[in-house]
């Protein structure tokens, strides 16, 4: 990425620069050190040999001194005077032989044995050559020596020019070096500075905007791993983290509980309340899920209204207690613009200490089970167990078969007679949805319909009935009518009494040949929405059919006060009909003295046997449906139905009944 190497650059750089300036200055100081030791061999040079012509000129029978290596007081006089002519501190005189035969600083003292040896050779090679030899000596470490000084060896010539000896100068340079080497620092530091500023100075400027980027492309990083919102690891940062967990031994997935966590009704959180809300309630969750963070576990959005939480140290129990915990924490008002708000979380947990199963494979399963979750109606929460994988594949099946449906031409309407108990006639049918899956074979409405509702197709199903079930009955002679099921969201976008009322003019079909069935939770689901559309029915003329009587609360509020014209009493009844207290006998006398009493129609459904038959002629019921009567069927088989009597009803009725259709009535 960028924003390492790039980091790891700018230092790079910075240390070669570091380097670069120490190689200058190294060599910088070399050559000061070589430009000065030049300087100083060339003035030793010069002064020396213009000293040794002042001593060959100045000094009287030089020569003479020379030979016998002897000064007389009038040589002695120059000597002394030599020695303090253009820094020369000392002198030896070579003759030419090359042997040693004066000291200026210890005239009169004899020469140490050997000492009039030419040690270094220096002066042979003068008066070989004829050229001048310089000796740089450091004298800081030697006793009446200068810091720096030079023993110039240079030859001594005669008034005629003949080489008769060679003079060794011990020349100070210390003041020479010391001006030079001033000058020569001077010189360079400013050359480096020039150096420097040229390129050092955009340099810097350039490690810095380097660093800057670095640091800038740092909060970048870490702001595109976390959620904007929450604060919370995005998607690809959690499983980042999970891996950086597992390899250092921090999570181990066997012994983790993975939960997946939605917010119900996000959706209409934003489409209520606007965006704002939305991400007000988001960062509620967020922080909820964060202040229950403990050591092991990670936590992430993943986008949405979706969140995961991985915990690796709590047995199930403690799972359950910060799930609960959790779902207490976001269940608490969120205000935003002084509205507060409330939420709930449907949660999936897949908690497995045994199985050697992938994490894909567990977050597959979490997720599951909160599909489930969501399933059972929201604001809860399921364990992962394996009967669930089938049910919710199942699932999905049945909702590929629905959205295949009607490209396929797999709906289809069928019709069960409804019987007048007092004439014995056909007084109507009830349409009932059938949905063919990929095999031919019918999947039941009371399977297909709770998925139709949750995947949304329910309006439109709903009103394909609709039509299909008028039209059906238009054909059907007078009083015949259709009974048509509805579901609690057919009244959720208000449009329903509308469209019956164009489905009815369009066929041609009397309002009063219609009747519509709700059972008791389509009213406690949404009971204002619901009310009004049922008044207009009633208003249009349309029945009433309280449908599944005697399941759910049985609320005798519902029957009086929406003005049902009918109840359905659930199968149920008839199933334990000939109990042996007949307690249920009675209960279904009392259900039919009540809707009596309300001047409503009471329907016995899933009558089956000629027992059943029996046991309902002591009663005072108005209609019956079941089996017995006649299985739902296509409207092409209903002809002897509506045009013949309950004698020839019967018999048809004991033809045997196909599997299909005993399967599918469930
Ligand atoms: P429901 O409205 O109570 O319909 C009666 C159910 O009982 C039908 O099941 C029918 O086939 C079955 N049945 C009738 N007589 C007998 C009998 O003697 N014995 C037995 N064992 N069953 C009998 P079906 O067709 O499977 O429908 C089940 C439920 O599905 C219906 O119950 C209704 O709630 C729903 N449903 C069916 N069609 C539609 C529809 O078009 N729209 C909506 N919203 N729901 C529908
Ligand atoms: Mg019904
Ligand atoms: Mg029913």
């Amino acid at each position: 990425m960028f924003s390492k190497s790039s980091g790891m650059r700018g230092w790079f750089n910075f240390a070669i620069l570091i380097a670069f300036i120490a190689i200058m200055f190294a060599l910088g100081n070399l050559a000061i050190k070589r430009s000065v030791d030049a300087v100083i061999v060339a003035n030793a040079e010069r002064k020396a040999t213009n000293w040794s012509h002042y001593l060959s000129t100045a000094m009287p029978d030089l020569q003479g001194m020379i030979r016998t290596g002897e000064a007389t007081a009038a040589q002695k006089a120059v000597i002394d005077k030599a020695v303090q002519v253009a820094d020369v501190f000392r002198f030896k005189l070579f003759n030419a032989s090359a042997q040693m035969v004066l000291i200026s600083d210890e005239l009169g003292k004899p020469l140490e044995v050997g000492a009039q040896t030419d040690h270094n050779g220096y002066a042979r090679r003068v008066l070989d050559t004829g050229r001048a030899i310089i000796d740089v000596q450091d004298g800081r470490q030697k006793d009446n020596r200068p810091d720096l000084y030079v023993e110039a060896y240079v030859p001594v010539l005669s008034g005629s020019g003949d080489c008769i000896g060679v003079v060794e100068v011990y020349l100070d340079q210390t003041p020479v070096a010391n001006l030079f080497q001033s000058k020569f620092f001077t010189l360079v530091s400013s050359l480096g500075f020039v150096v420097l500023f040229s390129f050092g100075v955009p340099f810097l400027a350039y490690f810095f905007k380097l660093r800057q980027q670095v640091k800038t492309d740092a909060k970048v990083r870490l702001l595109s791993s976390r959620d904007q919102l929450t604060g919370l690891p995005n998607r690809s940062t959690f499983f980042q983290n999970v891996e950086d967990a597992r390899q250092s031994g921090r999570l181990d997935l066997h012994n983790a509980a993975i939960v997946f966590i939605d917010l119900d009704n996000f959706k209409a959180i934003n489409d209520t309340f606007g965006h704002k809300a939305g991400d007000a309630f988001l960062r509620h969750v967020g922080n909820a899920i964060s202040s229950h963070l403990s050591d092991g576990d990670l936590a992430a959005r993943f986008g949405g209204d979706e969140f995961i939480l991985i915990s690796a140290n709590r047995t199930m129990a403690e799972v359950e207690a910060l799930i609960e915990s959790l779902r207490k924490s976001v269940s608490m008002p969120v205000r935003v613009d002084g509205i507060a708000l409330t939420g709930h979380l449907s949660l999936g947990v897949h908690f497995d200490n045994l199985g050697d199963v992938s994490l894909k494979d567990r977050m597959h399963k979490a997720d599951i089970a909160l599909y489930q979750a969501k399933l059972m109606g929201r604001d809860n929460w399921v364990l992962f167990t394996p009967d669930l994988e089938e049910k919710i594949a199942r699932r999905r099946y049945v909702e590929e078969c629905i959205v295949a449906g009607f490209p396929q031409d797999r709906f289809e309407v069928h019709y069960q007679p409804l019987i007048e108990h007092s004439s014995s006639e056909v007084v109507g049918f009830e349409a009932l949805l059938r949905l063919r899956d990929a095999g031919g074979d019918f999947i039941s409405p009371t399977e297909f319909i709770p998925v139709a509702e949750d995947a949304g197709e329910i309006n439109k199903i709903g009103m394909w009935v609709l039509e299909e079930a008028v039209k059906t009955a238009a054909t059907w002679p007078e009083p015949l009518f259709v009974s048509v099921n509805l579901s609690a969201k057919q009244f959720d976008d208000g449009e329903l009494v509308e469209a019956v009322k164009t489905i009815l003019d369009k066929a041609g079909l009397p309002a009063n040949r219609l009747e519509l069935e709700v059972t008791e939770n389509t009213l406690i689901e949404q009971e204002e929405k619901v009310t009004c559309q049922l008044r207009a029915f009633s208003a249009m003329g349309v029945s009433l059919a309280m449908d599944d009587f005697g399941t759910g609360y049985s609320s005798l509020g519902y029957l009086w006060k929406y003005a049902f014209d009918k109840i359905k009493v659930d199968r149920s009844f008839i199933t334990s009909l000939t109990d042996i207290e007949g307690k249920s006998l009675h209960v279904l006398d009392t259900i039919i003295e009540l809707g009596h009493r309300l001047d409503m129609t009471v329907t016995v459904e899933g009558i089956e046997t000629e027992d059943q038959v029996q046991a309902l002629q002591k009663l005072s019921c108005d209609h019956f449906q079941g089996f017995y009567y006649g299985v739902p069927m296509q409207a092409s088989d209903l002809a002897p139905f509506v045009a013949e009597n309950l004698a020839q009803v019967k018999v048809r009725a004991k033809r045997p009944v196909a599997v299909s259709e005993i399967k599918a009535s469930g």
